[in-house]
């Protein structure tokens, strides 16, 4: 059996590290091009305690093709895709569960609860790969994953945020969730997710997502994008990449 570093290292010849910085969204990381603010972020539902992704995910580029694929394929060639994003799932959430759960508020290292963002049709709720992948596949996960939430009977667009859109099957009693997504484009749905959580009594809620979703061609976002760590460095995440005060010299102050 392939080990979890063999599977997830292809994606570090490809994946792309959202940091902190100037036209960077601090909620969502979207490339914004400029000083303006974040269309999504501003008219998407209130903010979750945390997010963090632990790519961009580029139109049309490698990681966005596997995040289609996983859930499109069949046989083989899906577990092939099911079995790498396992692996990079695996990788950080040992790696950096902990910067996630600090940004949230959270008190220790680790979410009580893991869940997954159920799909925003409702004929597509109950045979979504991301569960079986995150449930089944993923050792720091899959001993406290649980199917938390349902798509509600509730008419919603899957672009907005909705807090009617998905509802929880239990009290949550104070219980700290780490929501996993796949691919976040506006957030409306792990918004619409949290949203239905915290009604439901949750504590901090975070969201981590495979890969932020980003259009090249937009903004600055080429140069942005190059300006990213390559390869990818496992030992950095979005969550524990905090500017640090840079080291000064020479003005005498030990
Ligand atoms: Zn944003
Ligand atoms: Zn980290």
């Amino acid at each position: 059996m392939p080990t979890v570093a063999e599977l997830s290292a292809p994606f570090g010849n490809f994946m792309l590290g959202p940091r902190r910085g100037q036209a960077v969204c601090p909620l969502c990381f979207d490339l914004l091009g400029g000083d303006g603010g974040c269309y999504s972020c501003a008219h998407g539902g209130p903010p979750l305690d945390a997010m963090a992704p632990i790519s961009y995910s580029v139109a049309g580029e490698q990681l966005h093709h596997t995040l289609v694929s996983y859930k499109r394929m069949w046989g083989e060639p899906a577990r092939h895709f099911r079995f790498g994003l396992a692996a990079v799932l695996w990788r950080h959430l040992a790696g950096h569960e902990h910067c996630l759960a600090q940004a949230a508020g959270v008190g220790g290292d680790a979410f009580a609860v893991v869940t997954t963002v159920p799909s925003s049709r409702r004929e597509r709720a109950h045979t979504h790969p991301l569960q079986q992948l995150v449930g089944d596949l993923v050792g720091p996960a899959r001993g406290r994953y649980a199917r938390v939430l349902e798509r509600s009977e509730a008419p919603a667009d899957p672009h907005r945020f909705s807090e009617a859109k998905y509802a929880a099957r239990r009290d949550l009693a104070g219980r700290s969730i780490l929501l996993i997504d796949d691919t976040w484009t506006t957030g409306a749905n792990a918004r619409s997710a949290a949203a239905a959580l915290k009604a439901a009594g949750a504590g901090a809620v975070a969201a981590l997502v495979i890969g932020r979703h980003v259009n090249r061609g937009w903004h600055q976002n080429d140069r942005q994008l190059r300006a990213l760590t390559q390869p990818f460095d496992w030992e950095r995440c979005a969550a524990c990449d905090e500017e640090k005060p840079a080291v000064s010299s020479g003005d005498g102050r030990v």
